[in-house]
Order: structure tokens, then C-alpha cells, then sequence
């Protein structure tokens, strides 16, 4: 018989941002031209990612971006 308090100790899920190219996110700041849609267009140690309003891009590293990153608006599921 295996024992079913086994499934006790399950430590609780660490809540991840997850996120993937062509993804349209929202960050905690909008851009100053007013628009807070940006589009992931590089992946990496940094990620580029793209004003929506503008077509203005930026690159932050991968941990900063993280921080400021609000949520993902539009998933895009192709891999
Ligand atoms: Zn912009």
C-alpha cells in the first residue's frame, strides 16, 4: 500500500510570469506616448520589446523586465 500522506509535503506553486515571443504584455508603466501594449520581439539575457503605439523598442534585461512586466495581454500560443 502506498501511502497517501505522501502528497503532504507538496510545497505550494511559486507564482511565474510566463511569457514568450509575440507576446503582447502590459507593463507596470505605459509608455510616454500613452500606450502600455508592448510586443516581445526578442528573447535572450535581454528581452527587446516594442512599443505598440509608437513601434518605439527597448531592450531590458531579462530580470528587470520581469519586475515591470504587469501581465500578459495577448498569449501567443505558436511555437
Ligand atoms: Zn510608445
Amino acid at each position: 500500500m502506498i501511502n497517501g500522506e505522501f502528497f503532504e509535503g507538496v510545497s505550494g506553486m511559486e507564482e511565474k510570469k510566463q511569457f514568450g515571443l509575440n507576446d503582447v504584455v502590459e507593463m507596470k508603466k505605459p509608455h510616454p506616448c500613452g500606450e502600455n501594449q508592448w510586443r516581445i520581439i526578442r528573447m535572450g539575457m535581454d528581452i527587446r520589446i516594442k512599443c505598440e503605439g509608437c513601434k518605439h523598442s527597448v531592450l531590458i534585461p531579462r530580470k528587470q523586465f520581469e519586475k515591470k512586466m504587469k501581465k500578459v495581454l495577448i498569449r501567443n500560443e505558436e511555437e
